[in-house]
């Protein structure tokens, strides 16, 4: 019989302890589904689904998606993966095999369970792009063996599993390619540049550019983000993706910290440190496939996400 997507569904999410993962359960919550939060706490944190402490529909086990994860579910939401740079270059051999054998194994959970799987893929794997904007059928332009590479090449080699266990073993797949994103909840030590800039601004310490802020980015706000993942979700089974989310709006990382430092009224210096290797030049999705296939488009502009995510930052820097 073929299943319904209206009625209440047990839904996993990888990585749920995390900053996307933690406003997808909310979110999924919300719409009645019983939750199986599966995270092994490397960069997330119980703090961030604490509000959700002894809700009769969601669970919390602490695991590692690197080893097997015998459960019963109706779909899976793959979000385990450190996703900034800092952390993913902590520990690179670690963040290769969570993307390749968490992928693998949460493949082998899906096959068994006949589950609809979704993978949290990124724009990295169109690495520092000569196509702009990105459209899913650019290739990219990877290099397979730097300091970014244990991210990049482990979601690509991703995206290919769930395509082989496609075509293969007839799993259902959807795979997002996730465009820089910010919020509340992203760990404030994170690394990335939104909770950098805005950190920085509140403690009225130097603003740290890499390179000389010229290279650009697109900033969604995570609330954008969730409803796309939850739409992709839920497109019927040919739509498989491979579906860029993001906002569009492309900003110089100058002009996002002109912007933080108004926002805040800080008074912080902007100051200038070497660019990290490999660090992309441009960055900016084509939406058009989200647009027509999901019905999907981001409501919130920088000038609005940026106030509630300072707004957090502020509230956890007074504790
Ligand atoms: P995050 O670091 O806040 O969340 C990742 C979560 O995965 C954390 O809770 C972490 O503890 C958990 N995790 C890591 N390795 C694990 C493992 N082996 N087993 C179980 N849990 C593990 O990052 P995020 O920004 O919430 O990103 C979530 C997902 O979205 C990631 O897969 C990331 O690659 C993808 N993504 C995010 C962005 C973004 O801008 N936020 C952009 C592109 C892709
Ligand atoms: N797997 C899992 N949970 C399941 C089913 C499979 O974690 O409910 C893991 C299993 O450990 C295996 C991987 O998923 O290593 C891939 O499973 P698949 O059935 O594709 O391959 P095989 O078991 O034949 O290696
Ligand atoms: N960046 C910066 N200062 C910081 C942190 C990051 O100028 O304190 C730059 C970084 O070099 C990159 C951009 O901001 O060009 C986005 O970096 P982030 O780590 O947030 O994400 P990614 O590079 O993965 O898109």
């Amino acid at each position: 019989m073929a299943r319904s997507y209206d009625s209440t569904k047990r839904i996993l999410v990888t990585g749920g302890a995390g900053f996307v993962g933690s406003h997808l359960i909310d979110y999924l919550l919300g719409q009645g589904h019983d939750v199986l939060c599966v995270d092994n706490l490397f960069t997330g944190s119980k703090r961030n689904i604490a509000h959700l402490h002894n809700h009769p529909r969601l669970e919390f086990l602490r695991h590692d998606v690197c080893f097997p994860l015998y459960v019963e579910v109706d779909e899976i939401y793959n979000m385990a993966c450190p996703a900034s740079p800092v952390h993913y270059q902590y520990d690179p051999v670690q963040t290769t095999k969570t993307s390749v054998h968490g992928a693998i194994n949460m493949l082998g959970l899906a096959k068994r369970l006949k589950a609809r799987i979704l993978q949290a893929s990124t724009s990295e794997v169109y690495g520092d792009p000569s196509v702009h904007p990105q459209t899913e059928d650019y290739w990219g332009n990877v290099n397979p063996i730097g300091i970014r590479s244990c991210y990049d090449e482990g979601k690509r080699c991703a995206e290919t599993l769930f395509f082989d266990y496609h075509r293969q073993h007839g799993v259902e797949i959807k795979v997002a390619r996730i465009f820089n994103t910010y919020g509340p909840r992203m760990h404030p030590s994170d690394g990335r540049v939104v909770s950098n800039f805005i950190v920085q601004a509140l403690a009225g310490e130097p603003i740290t550019i890499y390179g000389n802020g010229a290279q650009t980015r697109s900033f969604c706000y995570v609330e954008d983000l969730v409803r796309g993942l939850v739409a992709l979700m839920e497109s019927p089974a040919e739509v498989t993706g491979p579906v860029n989310l993001g906002n569009p709006v492309e900003f110089t990382i100058r002009q996002l910290a002109e912007q933080v430092l108004e926002l805040t009224n800080s008074k912080s210096e902007l100051i200038e440190l070497p660019l990290p290797q490999d660090d992309p030049r441009q960055r900016q999705p084509n939406i058009t496939q989200a647009k027509t296939k999901l019905g999907w488009e981001p409501k919130f502009p920088l000038a609005q996400g940026l106030p509630a995510t300072i707004e957090y930052f502020a509230a956890l820097m007074n504790k």
